[in-house]
């Protein structure tokens, strides 16, 4: 039989799923990962720099020096490789690197990965057939910028939502004097050493930045809606969203108040880019909504192209697992898609459940709570195990834990026992 060509572009911990189940069947696939930086781990490979580096791109990680997960490995790793054991539950960057780069080494990726070769066109031959089109694929050299062609049967978009800062537009801002700086930009504190901040955005990356910059800021305040129920350090006050900058460099936010900062930090998420996929690819993106896709994962109009990681809030490693058993189900004919319409129907009614929780259009990704039916529909579409009921109850009480003790939840260790379960050590 004919392989079946397929190209993966990304070799972080989504391109690395990939490649590892479609690898497993090298009688029927034939698989090429593209790999734009020099090593391989995506947003884990950290960058002391920032803006642009030696080769003329913009510097790829979002890491910080300090950072630790915000999830415990037991929970955050690809379901047939464990995390060491040895080490405790909330771990580095550099550790989740090194775990990546074993993975690949465990699972012989490494031979499959082109380094320095950054995806720069993704087009669609449909030769009559439009259901099953071949794609041709541009490969640029990251060095030497020369580019070659290439086709493929099918293609999977495993490059990332975390490295095109998403600034919104503030009135005024250019009035602002002090620093700004948004959290892609951000590896220590040592910019905001007595200062006043202003941090706008209390997600995951706001909430962990804004406790970090305390320990050197003279004062804090964290601008969101809402309230966070925990405690926090005392020179960080929570206030609401920022509605523009007056013409004397001054904050005012939304209930009228107004604030003297030296400096404004965004934490406050990223574009979706996809810059290599020409207009016929059969998705578009607008508002980091990516339509039309089939449960976030294949394009309704060409299944052969596939897209894993846009997922938010979730536990990407085990996520990424999951679609990428689908896609080697799919692809390998073990599974069938249901017609493009039922399958942009499915999508459109998810969309609608979601707008009356008031999400706006750039949270079409966002799972959350539904992740864990959305992994077992993915296990059961491939054919596969489901994932053991331990992350989900361990992965609850953790948002449990972080949400009212934010600043001493890292502290805590488990570990999943033998009978499914988990224990706090
Ligand atoms: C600050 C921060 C903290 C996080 N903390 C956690 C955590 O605690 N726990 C957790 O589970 N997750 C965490 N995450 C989420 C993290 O993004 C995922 O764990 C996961 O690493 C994402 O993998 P990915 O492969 O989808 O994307 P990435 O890791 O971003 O990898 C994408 C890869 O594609 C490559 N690429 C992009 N475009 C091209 C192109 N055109 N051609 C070739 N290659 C290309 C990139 O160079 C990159 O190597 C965090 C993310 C950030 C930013």
């Amino acid at each position: 039989m004919k392989l079946l060509r397929v190209c993966v572009i990304g070799a972080g911990g989504a391109g690395l799923a990939v490649a590892r189940h479609l690898t497993s069947q090298v009688d029927i696939f034939d698989v090429s990962v593209f790999e734009q930086a020099s090593s391989l781990g995506g947003t884990w490979v950290f960058n002391e720099n920032t803006g642009i580096d030696e080769r003329g791109l913009p510097i790829y990680s979002s890491m910080y020096r300090s950072l630790r997960t915000n999830l415990p490995k037991e929970v955050m790793a690809f379901p047939d490789f464990p995390f060491p054991s040895e080490w405790r539950s909330f771990i580095s960057h550099e550790q989740v690197l090194k775990y990546l780069e074993e993975y690949a080494s465990h699972f012989n990726l490494n031979k499959y990965i082109s380094l320095n070769s950054t995806i720069t066109g993704v087009h669609p031959i449909t030769n009559g057939d439009s259901h099953n089109p071949k794609w041709e694929v541009v490969i640029t050299n990251a060095n030497t910028k020369e580019s070659k062609s290439r086709i493929f049967e099918a293609v999977v978009v495993c490059s990332g939502h975390f490295f095109d800062p998403l600034i919104p537009s503030i009135p005024g801002l250019e009035y602002f004097g002090g620093l700004v700086m948004h959290s892609h930009d951000y590896r220590d504190p040592h910019p905001f050493q007595g200062k006043l901040v202003i941090v706008l955005g209390a997600a995951a990356s706001g909430q962990d930045i804004c406790l970090e910059i305390a320990k050197k800021a003279e004062r804090v305040y964290l601008s969101h809606k809402g309230n966070l129920p925990c405690k926090l350090p005392d020179n960080v006050q929570e206030c609401r969203s920022m509605s523009f900058v007056s013409s004397d460099g001054v904050v005012h936010l939304d209930d009228g108040e107004q604030k003297e900062v030296d400096a404004i930090l965004f934490c406050t998420g990223y574009n979706f880019s996809f810059p290599f996929l020409q207009s016929d690819c059969g998705v578009e993106v607008s508002d980091n909504r990516v339509t039309h896709l089939y449960k976030h994962l294949f394009s309704s109009k060409y299944p052969t192209l596939s897209f894993v990681g846009l997922c938010l809030k979730i536990c990407p490693f085990p996520v990424f697992s999951f679609q990428a058993q689908c896609i080697a189900a799919v692809l390998s004919g073990k599974a069938k898609l249901p017609s493009e319409e039922e399958m942009n129907a499915e999508e459109e009614n998810e969309f609608k459940d979601k707008l009356p929780s008031g999400l706006s259009k750039k949270y079409a990704h966002l799972l959350g709570e539904k992740q864990w039916d959305y992994m077992r529909c993915l296990a059961q579409l491939a054919g596969v195990q489901p994932l053991s009921e331990a992350y989900e109850d361990l992965y609850k009480y953790i948002s449990k834990r972080r949400k009212e003790f934010l600043m001493d939840y890292k502290n805590d260790e488990y570990e999943l026992t033998s009978n499914g379960k988990w224990i706090k050590t």
